[in-house]
């Protein structure tokens, strides 16, 4: 068998197109610029709604949310009839409960939300015999048990062999500096750094998923292109790999690497709520948060979906509203409506299709509609609006995502050393399997079809 490189890929989260082609030709990210004279990029498109919990998950089971059933950072668990909180904004993880809300979002999440019938990279490849390492993705479910470094705590998490998060679980003793969930510090990739140093130097992974939250966290209270200085110390992460391999031309020796983000980020300067529109409703419950919301009908609730639907014509917090008639998804904008279903490899539509003309958003609207976790209905709202969280709070004169629209959605994606073009995150996981020589679940290549 031909010499296979081991692989890594790096998910710089909210990381725009336009960033990283800027501090490419720039030269500004030194590391990233490396690798793109090795590399072949492109542009490639999210899932929806494109928030950063659906994405890494999309990225590490290969799967939109119809399969990963992942559907918001904030949703209405219908069998235990409550609210769920990945972690919105401190208060409103504070408004979900703040214990729940920290075992939703470690624990819970993998454990009991991640759909059964998705398989992630780890599961994939560590069943094929091989070796993964997985760095701070909240997308991490594998077969091995970590017990937390956290005094008091017993509950084990399920994790690929090579396991760390943000200092909670690691599975070797690294010496890493202390790297504190919650992420408000943004010294996460330096935490990532560090470990990833130590793999790389230890030759201890076949494929490490290498996720670095910073540039996202600044991006949304400085803005899309703001950050900078945030952007540096994701590539100084990137860097410390390349490093700790011997240098450049060793680096590209042993991996195969790609880079992308997780969705992109668009400017806010409104923050509005969709619960205005159902004042008086019994039985409905909003779900927003950054630049998606989902309405759910409540038992016993009287409305139709097209009827809830219909409330939000002229709100200046709904640009384009989903649900499910039948076998069809519909989608309404401007009191228009555009059916859509399915069929033979394609899509069968009804009405102006210039209605759902975002990226691939036929295909992102039905996946996120089939989620049984999902709300009946998905707003996703116009460019500059953000919708508040349980808590009121919003990223007002900042960044954030989530919408169906191409700057929330639009990603970078690099390759190096792979011949694949992958052109959506969900395309990645597939390839990573596909480079190891491991099967991919059906579901994959049912969407390549
Ligand atoms: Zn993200």
């Amino acid at each position: 068998m031909a010499h296979r490189k081991k692989l890594i890929l790096a998910v710089i989260d909210g990381l725009t197109p336009d960033v990283f082609e800027d501090a490419v030709e720039t030269g500004s990210a030194p590391a990233l610029a490396f690798l793109a004279h090795h590399g072949s990029y492109r542009r490639g498109i999210s899932t929806f709604p494109s928030l950063t919990p659906v994405c890494l998950s999309s990225i590490a089971t290969g799967a939109h949310p119809d399969i990963h059933r992942i559907p918001h950072l904030v949703w209405w668990h219908r069998g235990e009839r409550r609210l769920v909180e990945y972690g919105s904004s401190f208060a409103a993880i504070r408004a979900a409960g703040t214990r729940r809300s920290i075992l939703d979002a470690i624990f819970n999440m993998n454990e009991q939300h991640l759909g059964r019938d998705a398989v992630t990279v780890y599961e994939a490849l560590e069943e094929a015999g091989l070796t993964t390492a997985a760095v701070n993705i909240t997308c991490y479910r594998g077969r091995r048990a970590h017990l937390p470094l956290v005094p008091g705590f017993t509950r084990p998490a399920y994790g690929p062999e090579q396991f760390f998060f943000y200092s909670l679980f690691e599975s070797e003793v690294t010496g890493a500096p202390v790297a504190v969930f919650g992420r408000s510090t943004g010294s996460i990739d330096a935490y990532a750094a560090y470990v990833g140093r130590w793999l790389v130097t230890r030759d201890s992974f076949d494929l490490l998923v290498y996720y670095l939250p910073d540039y996202d966290f600044a991006s949304h209270a400085l803005g899309p292109g703001a950050s900078r200085e945030a952007l540096a110390r994701s590539d100084a992460a990137v860097g410390a790999l390349i490093e700790a391999a011997g240098g450049p031309d060793e680096f590209l020796e042993r991996y195969a690497v790609v880079v992308c983000s997780d969705h992109g980020q668009t400017a806010v300067d409104r923050a509005l709520s969709l619960e205005a529109a159902f004042a008086g409703i019994d039985n409905v419950l909003v779900t927003g948060s950054n630049r998606a919301g989902m309405v759910y009908r409540l038992p016993s609730c009287r409305e139709e979906p097209a009827d809830l639907a219909r409330r939000l014509d002229g709100s200046p917090a709904a640009e384009v509203v989903l649900w499910g008639e039948g076998d069809e998804a519909v989608a309404r904008r401007d009191g228009e409506e555009l059916r859509f279903a399915p069929a033979d490899g394609g899509w069968r539509t009804s009405g102006d299709a210039s209605l759902l003309d975002q990226p691939d958003a036929l295909e992102r609207s039905w996946a996120a509609l089939a989620n049984p976790n999902a709300g009946e209905l998905l707003v996703s709202p116009p460019l500059g609006v953000e919708l508040t969280d349980l808590a009121g709070r919003s990223h007002l004169g900042g960044g954030s995502h989530g919408s169906l629209e191409a700057g929330d959605s639009e990603v970078p994606i690099l390759t190096v050393g792979l011949d694949a073009e992958p052109r959506r995150i969900v395309d990645l996981a597939p390839l990573a399997l596909a480079h190891f020589g491991v099967e991919r679940p059906a579901y994959a290549d049912a969407a390549a079809a």
